[in-house]
C-alpha cells in the first residue's frame, strides 16, 4: 500500500486503536484511573489536587484548572516541545502505527536509511536461497522454509556483492557508508559486519526495518551475534524482535511472552507458541514495557535457565517497579536448568511449555524472594533488615495504590517469614529456614567490619573497644587489630588480616567466606544498620550485668548523695537496655 498522505484525523485514529492517550501521557505524569477516565496533575500549571482529565475513549485530554486541553499531538508539542511532524513520528514510533512509504513524517535522511535497508535485506534473502551451507544450518536448526520467509531471514555473503548491489539500487558511495552495514577501522577503511552470516531483520514498531543481528555460521566465531550498531532510526530501545510477525496471536491471545534472543523467538514460533517477542539482550526499557502492557497486561519473561538469567529477571523486576499501574503487571516463567527457549524444545514439547507457563512467578514474589535473599542470617539484626528492604522497594513504586499493596503483602510475607522460624527452629526440611545460628555470629561479624570496613571501624572504635567477646579466642583477635591499629597511628592496615593469616588460618578463611556471604548485597548504609544493631546486641549481657550490680549496690548503700548518683548511673544503663530491645524485637 503506497499513500502520499495521511490526514490528521487518519493519524490520530490509529493511535487511539493501537495505543492509549493515557499510556501516552503516564509516561510523564502518574495518572489515576477515576471512572471511564484518568486523573492526575495538570504538567501547564501547578495545582495541588488533580484536575487534569484523560479520556481514553474520546483520545482527548482536559484540564479543568487552565482550561488547556486537546490529543495527543496538542499534548506532545506541549509537554515536550515538539514540532508538529516531531509529535506525530514519536506518536508512530510509540504506538507502532505503520505509515507506510510516501507518507510525509521522515525526513529525507532518514528515508534513505529505511530504504537501504529494505533493499539490502531483500538481498540477504536473495542469498540465502542460494548458499547451500546457511541453508543446511537453517535445516537443522529451524527446518521450515515458511518460518525462514515469515522472519524473512537472509545470508550475507560478502561486502563485495553488498555494495555492488546496493549501487545498482542507485544509491551513493556516501549513502552505503553511513549505512551502518559498515564500519570504519583503524586504518579508515570500510569493512563489512554481516559478511557470512545469517541476518534478522529487526523492525520498528511502525514495521519498518531499522537494523539486524547477524549470527556466525563458523561454530569457532569469536562473536556469536552481532546487532546494528545504535542509529537514528535503529534504537535498540524501541524495538521488540518478533513482534512484527507474532502481532496477530498476541493481539488475539492478549499474550506476550519476552525472551532473549532470536533464535528463542523463532523457536517458540515453530512450536506453535507464537507471542514470543526479544528485547534483544536482557534489559527492557521504558518504552518496551509500555508497549508490551499496550498489548497485554501481564506479559512473560521467559530467560534463559541459567545464573545470569535469573539475575536479569531480578534486575527487570526492579526495573518494572517505577512503571507499575493498577491492573498492570508481569510474571516470570522458569525454565529447567541450563535451558534456554530455544534448548527446551530439544527435550520438551508445547504442553510441557504451557505447564512451566502456568507456574510461572508472579512480580510480587519475585520481589519477596530477592529481599529475603539478601538476609544471610535470621538473627534480629539481619530480620530488622528486611523492614529497611521493604520500605526501599516500596518506594520505587510510584504508584501510591500499587504502593500500598506492596507494602502489605511484603509485610505479611515477613511476618510469615518470621512465624516460621520461630515455630520450627533448625527443624525444618525447607531449606531456607534450616540456616544454624551460629552462636558466635555476631562477634565474627563485628570483626569483618574491623578488617574490611574503615568507616565504620573508625567511627565505632570506642565501643569496640569496650565491648567484650565472650568467645576467648575471638576476643583476642579483636583485642590484636585494636593494637595493631593504635600502633599505627590509627591509620586502617592490611596488617590485620597477615595477623590472621598467621595465626589463625582457619578462622581468616572463615571469616573471608562470612564477609562473601553476609555483606556482599549491602548498602552502604544498610552495613551501618547492622552493625549498629550487632554492637548493641552484643553489649546487652554486659549492661544488663551492670544494671544488676548497679541495683545492688543502691540497696547497701548508706549515704544519700552517693546513692542519687548511683541511681542516675542506672537509669541511664536502663534507659540504653531498652532503646536497644525496642530496636531488635
Ligand atoms: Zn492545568
Amino acid at each position: 500500500m503506497i499513500r502520499k498522505k495521511f490526514s490528521i484525523d487518519e493519524i490520530l485514529n490509529e493511535f487511539n486503536h493501537k495505543s492509549k492517550l493515557s499510556d501516552l501521557i503516564s509516561q510523564f505524569i502518574t495518572l489515576q484511573p477515576r471512572g471511564n477516565s484518568f486523573v492526575g496533575k495538570c504538567p501547564f500549571h501547578n495545582e495541588k489536587t488533580p484536575s487534569f482529565n484523560v479520556n481514553d475513549e474520546k483520545g482527548l485530554f482536559y484540564c479543568f484548572g487552565c482550561k488547556v486541553g486537546g490529543n495527543a499531538i496538542n499534548f506532545l508539542s506541549k509537554y515536550k516541545n515538539l514540532s508538529f511532524q516531531e509529535s506525530i513520528k514519536y506518536l508512530s514510533e510509540f504506538a507502532g502505527i505503520s505509515i507506510s512509504s510516501g507518507n510525509f513524517i521522515e525526513n529525507k535522511k532518514d528515508k534513505k536509511k529505511y530504504e537501504i535497508m529494505r533493499i539490502a535485506n531483500e538481498f540477504f534473502e536473495d542469498c540465502l536461497k542460494i548458499n547451500d551451507i546457511a541453508n543446511k544450518y537453517l535445516d537443522l536448526r529451524i527446518s521450515s522454509s515458511e518460518i525462514v520467509k515469515k522472519f524473512s531471514l537472509g545470508f550475507c555473503p560478502s561486502d563485495k556483492f553488498l555494495i555492488e548491489h546496493l549501487q545498482k539500487n542507485k544509491f551513493t558511495n556516501d549513502e552505503i557508508r553511513n549505512s551502518d552495514f559498515f564500519i570504519k577501522n583503524k586504518n579508515n577503511k570500510f569493512f563489512g559486519r554481516f559478511k557470512q552470516r545469517i541476518v534478522f531483520p529487526i523492525y520498528s514498531f511502525n514495521n519498518q526495518i531499522v537494523g539486524f543481528g547477524a549470527r556466525s555460521l563458523s561454530a569457532d566465531a569469536k562473536i556469536k551475534y552481532i546487532n546494528s550498531q545504535e542509529s537514528d532510526i535503529f534504537k535498540k530501545s524501541n524495538v521488540l524482535y518478533g513482534l512484527k510477525q507474532n502481532i496477530d496471536f498476541i493481539r488475539e491471545r492478549k499474550e506476550i511472552i519476552l525472551v532473549e534472543g532470536y533464535m528463542d523467538v523463532i523457536s517458540l514460533y515453530k512450536n506453535d507458541i507464537k507471542t514470543a517477542v526479544s528485547s534483544l539482550g536482557t534489559t527492557l526499557s521504558k518504552n518496551q514495557i509500555l508497549k508490551m502492557w499496550n498489548l497485554c497486561n501481564i506479559p512473560y519473561i521467559c530467560f534463559d535457565g541459567d545464573d545470569a538469567g535469573q539475575i536479569s529477571s531480578k534486575n527487570i523486576a526492579m526495573k518494572m517497579l517505577e512503571f507499575l499501574t493498577p491492573g498492570k503487571s508481569i510474571k516470570f516463567i522458569n525454565l529447567p536448568k541450563g535451558e534456554d527457549p530455544d534448548s527446551f524444545f530439544t527435550k520438551f514439547n508445547k504442553e510441557d511449555f504451557s505447564k512451566f507457563k502456568k507456574e510461572s512467578m508472579d512480580l510480587s514474589e519475585l520481589i519477596w524472594q530477592s529481599i529475603v535473599e539478601a538476609i544471610k542470617e535470621n538473627t534480629p539484626e539481619f530480620l530488622a533488615l528486611l523492614d529497611n528492604k521493604i520500605s526501599i522497594i516500596c518506594s520505587k513504586i510510584l504508584n501510591k495504590k500499587v504502593s500500598n499493596e506492596y507494602f502489605k503483602f511484603l509485610k505479611n510475607k515477613k511476618d510469615q517469614y518470621v512465624w516460621k522460624i520461630n515455630k520450627v527452629p533448625n527443624i525444618s526440611k525447607n531449606v531456607k529456614f534450616t540456616r544454624k545460628t551460629d552462636e558466635n555470629i555476631n562477634e565474627k561479624i563485628l570483626i569483618i567490619f574491623m578488617i574490611y570496613e574503615e568507616k565504620i571501624f573508625k567511627e565505632f572504635i570506642e565501643e569496640i573497644s569496650e565491648l567484650k567477646f565472650k568467645n576467648q579466642e575471638l576476643e583476642s583477635i579483636k583485642k590484636k587489630i585494636l593494637e595493631i591499629y593504635c600502633q599505627n597511628q590509627y591509620k586502617f592496615n592490611l596488617q590485620y588480616i597477615d595477623h590472621l593469616k598467621e595465626k589463625a588460618e582457619n578462622f581468616f578463611l572463615e571469616i573471608y567466606e562470612l564477609k562473601k556471604t553476609h555483606l556482599k548485597d549491602l548498602k552502604s548504609e544498610e552495613k551501618f544498620i547492622i552493625f549498629r544493631q550487632i554492637l548493641n546486641n552484643l553489649k546487652l549481657p554486659d549492661l544488663i550485668k551492670e544494671s544488676k550490680s548497679l541495683k545492688e549496690k543502691i540497696l547497701i548503700t548508706k549515704n544519700l548523695q552517693d546513692q542519687s548518683q548511683l541511681i542516675k548511673k542506672y537509669d541511664k544503663i536502663l534507659g540504653e537496655i531498652k532503646k536497644i530491645k525496642n530496636k531488635t524485637t
